[in-house]
């Protein structure tokens, strides 16, 4: 039987391993798949916002919605809204947009944003356009009332507890076969640019392909590489640390279906509800911040005392050029890292196990495959770099030295650049950005950055005073409808926890 081993038991190894085994072992089993995680390594604990792509993953391998909301302590997710990110507002309010889930479509209107654009409307244009904006703002969720599971009116994704959600899949792919070794490989045995075997405390393990999820060390991988194949996203993501604090909730609080993305000194913080507890931390630049002092800022932020507990972490952000050697392929934080600004690790993940699924040939994998793979991943990452970058050079904020130095991470990015030079005449569209690979971010989100940021198009284009007013309508008629008919975030949760017998856990550890 072919076998393939996944070495770390973190979000990386165990969807990795629940997905393939899917792929190969769904009818019968063809291929031996064992994970082996540590008992003396812990995982990161951290990526619990996810993109709507989460929900196919989750479908692709049979996982049921309800059931997976319930032993993860999920949330449902409509976006993510973006405070301080700019100066405040002349009336001296916070600057704040959203990043929606769902596409702006109209059908009486070519484009719905020269329409928003030229109508001068007093109202963004997130919640000119957006459904999910006037979901976010009244705490409901896309789903109406005996919705089928993973459908909504519109797109959403889940806030999740990474370690229950790794407990989960970890259940999950054991009872359909995927093996679990709990040992920590001490020494990598590799000869001819390939891994012959892994030895641990009391195994030898040999196998056809291996899986590198052994987080930022990349434990396997970096036996095969040259010292050149780091390429680091340092110039332009210039935040390398966080510092997370897990807090429970008061009596009676309701969670939020959306993810707070707050800008801070030197770097932004996070706030994600799950069904228990919120999630919050601190990604910050530690060129312009001490570790103790990002911590003490935190503290304010959130209004803590000392007796508080804060987690820090570090951060190796870039990616690994090639990150599919011979038989091993790294998946995971193993494979490169973006900072968290959209919520990209996870769908990574996926992205990356499904195609070694695609790619993978049990019997010969030439320099034609793997270079496929590497390239297809490569361009992926630095796309998602590019349009995490976008976020901090349309800001106009030059109240610390972060924020002054980071308008000039552009210059390292041209694409990008080409590409805001090319929207400051003329709006955003899908083929402005559609040779991309990943499509995780299409037009449709560039453009609820862009303006939400306040970066215009200048447009000389005649029109008749008043001509919007059948678009906006049209837009308002439908928010009212959706709204009307769906359930509110409580309710949603309340509904699910009856139907799938949900009892309050909270097994998160924390650090
Ligand atoms: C601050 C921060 C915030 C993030 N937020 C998000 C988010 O909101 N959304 C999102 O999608 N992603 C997010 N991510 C990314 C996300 O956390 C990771 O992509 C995800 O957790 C996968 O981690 P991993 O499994 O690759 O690594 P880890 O969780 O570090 O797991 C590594 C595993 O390898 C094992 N291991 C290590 N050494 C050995 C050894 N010698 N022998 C055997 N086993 C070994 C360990 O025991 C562990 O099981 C965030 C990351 C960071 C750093």
């Amino acid at each position: 039987m072919y076998s393939i081993t996944i070495v770390g038991g973190g979000t990386a190894g165990w969807m990795t391993a629940v997905l393939l085994n899917q792929t190969y072992n769904k009818f019968d089993r063809l291929v031996s798949i064992q994970v082996v995680e540590s008992p003396d390594v812990d995982i990161v604990g951290v990526g619990e916002a996810t993109v709507p792509a989460i929900k196919d993953f989750l479908q692709v391998v049979g996982i049921d919605e309800a059931d997976f909301i319930k032993h993860t302590n999920a949330t449902l997710k409509t976006g993510i809204i973006f405070k301080n990110w700019c100066v405040p507002n002349e009336d001296g309010s916070l600057h704040s947009y959203m990043h929606p889930f769902d596409q702006e479509r109209v059908e009486k209107r070519l484009d719905v944003a020269t329409s928003w654009l030229l109508s001068s409307r007093a109202q963004g244009y997130d919640e000119s356009v957006s459904l999910s904006f006037s979901l976010a703002k009244d705490n409901l969720t896309p789903k109406p009332f005996n919705s089928k599971p993973y459908q909504g009116l519109v797109g959403y994704s889940f806030h999740l507890d990474a370690r229950l959600f790794g407990q989960y899949l970890r259940d999950y792919a054991t009872s359909k076969g995927v093996s679990r070794i709990e040992a920590h490989v001490e020494k990598v045995n590799a000869r001819d640019g390939k891994i012959t075997s892994l030895v641990t405390d009391g195994y030898e393990i040999r196998s056809e392909l291996f899986i590198d999820c052994t987080g930022f060390q990349g434990l396997l991988i970096s036996e095969l590489e040259s010292d050149s194949n780091w390429q680091s996203y340092q110039d332009v993501l210039l935040c390398d640390k966080a510092v997370t604090i897990q807090r429970p909730h008061k009596p009676g609080y309701t969670p939020k279906s959306y993810t707070v993305s707050h800008a801070l000194n030197a770097g932004w913080s996070w706030r994600i509800d799950l069904q228990n507890r919120t999630g919050h931390g601190y990604v910050y630049s530690s060129k312009y911040l001490e570790p103790d002092a990002a911590e003490s800022e935190f503290r304010a932020h959130l209004g803590l005392d000392e007796s508080d507990r804060f987690n820090h972490i570090d951060m190796r952000v870039g990616r690994r050029k090639q990150q599919w050697i011979g038989n091993c392929v790294a998946i995971g934080l193993s494979s490169g890292f973006i900072e968290p600004l959209e919520s990209t690790g996870l769908h990574l993940i996926y992205l990356a196990a499904r195609f070694v699924a695609l790619h993978y040939n049990f019997e010969q994998n030439n320099d034609v495959v793997i270079g496929n793979y590497n390239k297809t991943m490569c361009k992926t990452y630095d796309e998602l770099k590019d349009f995490i970058v976008l976020h901090y050079v349309l800001s106009d904020r030059t109240d610390s030295d972060f924020w002054c130095d980071v308008s000039k991470t552009l210059d390292g990015c041209s694409t990008l650049k080409s590409r805001l030079a090319v929207w400051k005449h003329k709006v955003c569209e899908y083929f402005d950005v559609s040779d991309s690979t990943s499509h995780m971010f299409s037009d449709v989100s560039y453009r609820y950055i862009l303006y939400g940021m306040k970066y215009y198009p200048e447009l000389a284009v005649p029109f008749k005073p008043g001509e919007f007013d059948e678009v906006f309508d049209y837009l308002d008629n439908r928010k009212a409808q959706v709204c009307s008919h769906v359930m509110s975030h409580k309710a949603y949760l309340q509904d699910i926890s009856g139907k799938s017998g949900f009892v309050s856990i909270d097994m998160s550890k924390g650090k």
